[in-house]
């Protein structure tokens, strides 16, 4: 532990470098796949993470930051409004029906919507002077019946109603992977997702956003069509176990 000043010196550095390196992963993984980096935004994922580090990825440049908890998201939001007034905020968490208010009052996007029942309430609870929330269908990928996420057969109807709500805004699909080592079956269900995703887009054109690909995992995402890598600990740090679901 050093003087005050230098270990907030410190912290900061460390969270801009390591910011610095997604992007560049993202860079070289674009330019693996042929791809354009500008299409593939990065979204910083804090969740269990204190605000001086948010306002560190912020001074940094970050303006994207994901959150998965309703009440840890919503102390940030509000405490962060004036200090960095940038942000555009993600809820990727899952969301109960009891809860949706705080995510239809604050947040930009929300990407883990999965049930026609959250869809309506969202849509009733967006404030009138704010845009419409933008949202993602989750889907499960992984077949597992635990996951959370809509099973892809029920995947166009919940597109269809979404589209008929004038407070949401479909932007596209996202997923969580298997979680396993084993590359391969991460390659698998991102491909899933990119089938659905460019079948829905057919229906759909204006969708714009594949919502997949984590810390441990992007290159890989990149290279299947991702269009938003959600990076957490490859920014602000391994999280404490204790903390995240
Ligand atoms: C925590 C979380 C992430 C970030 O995971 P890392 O492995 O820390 O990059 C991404 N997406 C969701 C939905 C998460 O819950």
């Amino acid at each position: 532990m050093g003087h005050p000043s230098n270990q907030k010196t410190y912290i900061m550095t460390t969270i801009a470098d390591r910011l610095a390196n997604a992007q560049h992963r993202i860079t070289q993984a674009a330019k693996f796949s042929s791809r354009n980096a500008d299409e593939i935004q990065l979204l910083a994922v804090s969740k269990t993470k204190p605000n001086i580090d948010i306002i560190a990825a912020y001074a940094a440049g970050q303006r994207l930051f994901g959150e998965n908890y309703v009440q840890e998201g919503e102390s940030k939001v509000k405490e962060l409004k004036s200090i960095c007034p940038e942000i555009q905020w993600h809820f990727i968490g899952p969301l109960q029906s009891n809860k949706t208010k705080v995510v239809a009052g604050l947040f930009d996007w929300m990407h883990t919507l999965c049930r026609d029942k959250i869809a309506l309430r969202l849509n009733d609870q967006r404030p009138d002077e704010l845009a419409p929330l933008n949202v993602c269908i989750q889907v499960n990928i992984s077949g597992e019946k635990s996951k959370s996420g809509i099973v892809p057969s029920e995947l166009m109807a919940l597109a269809n109603t979404i589209e008929a709500l004038p407070k949401l805004t479909l932007r596209g699909l996202m997923a969580i992977p298997t979680a396993t080592d084993d590359k391969s079956k991460h390659k698998e269900e991102f491909q899933r997702l990119q089938h659905l995703y460019l079948e829905l887009k057919a229906i759909h054109p204006h969708l714009d956003t594949l919502s997949m690909g984590m810390s441990n995992d992007l290159e890989q995402a990149v290279a299947h069509g991702s269009t938003m890598v959600r990076i957490g600990s490859a920014i602000f740090g391994e999280r404490d176990k204790s903390l995240s679901a």
